[in-house]
């Protein structure tokens, strides 16, 4: 490398959700990021519907890490629509709908309890008239929303660039390409400081973390035409419709374990639709599905840290299902670590799985 070598404080490969919104705070802390992103139109973030919820309904509990998260998130995000003023966040309510007595008394239970009354409101409004013969009762859950990933991460992109040497390129990054030199990475002639690998999925591919166990899960995003229902409030059983605008909904999702498959199939498609026919007592039109794979860990923890041996090449992955809400605290963390030195959550710390690699090496 000759001396007028370019330098940049940060590489960062991947430009979802993580990738981006780790280079926005470090840009924030001053300093300079590329991204590499391929542009996949399946990868998780781009097919992700966005959702924004602090509330488990499998055991009506909060979220790891919801008092944090709620109701910041939507702040985090409006700082962005203003800055490039845009608009690409909505808080809308949900109206969780329920199976059976014991679900009422569940989620009536803990809308009593301490803490739980910013999220959950007894006193929910009517459901919409199509279902009334169908006779279900529901909740209000409050602080939830959507997060229009894709038009985020997409302006992001325009954005990132403009800061002083800062670049965004879309394009394959290959890892094999990657050289070491005294501490600092080369890669396409630009040195860099330190590497964070935000790969989603791909992180398999990755000869530096594929030590760290993934159980990828698949799933379909389904956008359907529903006429006459009001576009007030997410409706969710066990599936759920997000309204859109123009009698237009996102509907999701389905569950497949342990599968990097981004191709969509009708038998998906339909079974989506007849589950949310069953409940909502009208039909629903297909306008467009697709199919992703979220980046699920076991333990339901992300991975962020440095890697075991290689100086300066760190990770941010494992996002799972949650990916819009937990970057809102996680990436600004991250680059607290990453810049100033701050200790990292020890719940999301890789340091817990350095023996892995250990034993795999
Ligand atoms: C069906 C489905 C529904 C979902 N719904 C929600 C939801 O409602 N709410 C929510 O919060 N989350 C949801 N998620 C999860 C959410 O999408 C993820 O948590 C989040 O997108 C993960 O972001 P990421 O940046 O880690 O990974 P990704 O989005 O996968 O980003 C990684 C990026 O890196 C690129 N890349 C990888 N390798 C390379 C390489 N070698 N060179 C160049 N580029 C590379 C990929 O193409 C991709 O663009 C959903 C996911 C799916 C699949």
């Amino acid at each position: 490398m000759g001396e007028k070598t370019k330098h940049v404080d940060f590489l960062i490969v991947g430009g979802g959700i993580a990738g981006t919104t780790l280079a926005l705070e470090l840009q924030k802390l001053g300093a300079s990021v590329t991204i590499y992103d391929n542009q996949f139109n399946r990868s998780s973030s781009r097919v992700a519907a966005g959702l924004i919820s602090a509330m488990v309904p499998r055991n009506v509990r909060k979220t790891w890490l919801s008092d944090q998260i709620f109701p910041h998130v939507f702040n985090y995000y409006k700082s962005f629509e203003d800055q490039w003023n845009a608009h690409f966040i909505d808080e809308i309510p949900t109206l969780q709908i329920h199976k059976n007595l014991r679900q009422v008394h569940n989620w009536t239970i803990r809308a009593g309890e301490p803490g739980f009354e910013k999220y959950l409101n007894i006193n929910a409004p009517q459901l919409p008239e199509c279902m009334k013969p169908l006779n279900f009762d529901c909740i209000e859950v409050l602080l939830t929303g959507r997060l229009d990933v894709t038009k985020f991460i997409d302006l992001a992109k325009v954005h990132i660039p403009q800061k002083e040497n800062s670049f965004y390129f879309e394009g394959q990054f290959y890892y094999n390409e990657l050289i070491g030199d005294s501490g600092d990475w080369i890669y396409e002639e630009i040195k860099y400081s330190k590497v964070v690998f935000a790969d989603g999925v791909n992180i398999h591919l990755n000869p530096f973390f594929n030590y760290l166990p993934f159980n990828p899960s698949g799933g379909d995003i389904l956008k359907v035409k529903i006429e006459g229902i009001p576009q007030s409030h997410i409706l969710k059983k066990k599936e759920w419709l997000l309204p859109i605008g123009n009698n237009e909904w996102l509907a999701g999702s389905t569950y497949h374990s342990d599968n990097y498959s981004t191709q969509e199939k009708e038998s998906d498609s339909d079974w989506l639709i007849q589950e949310l026919e069953s409940w909502l007592g009208k039909p629903i039109q297909l306008i467009e599905h697709k199919r992703g794979v979220r980046p699920t860990v076991a333990e339901r923890r992300p991975y962020l840290g440095e890697h075991p041996i290689q100086q300066n090449l760190f990770v941010y992955n494992g996002l799972g299902s949650k990916g819009s809400s937990l970057v809102s605290v996680l990436s600004e963390q991250f680059a607290q670590h990453l810049i100033n030195q701050a200790p990292l959550n020890s719940e999301v710390n890789i340091e817990q799985y350095h023996p892995l690699f250990f034993a795999k090496n």
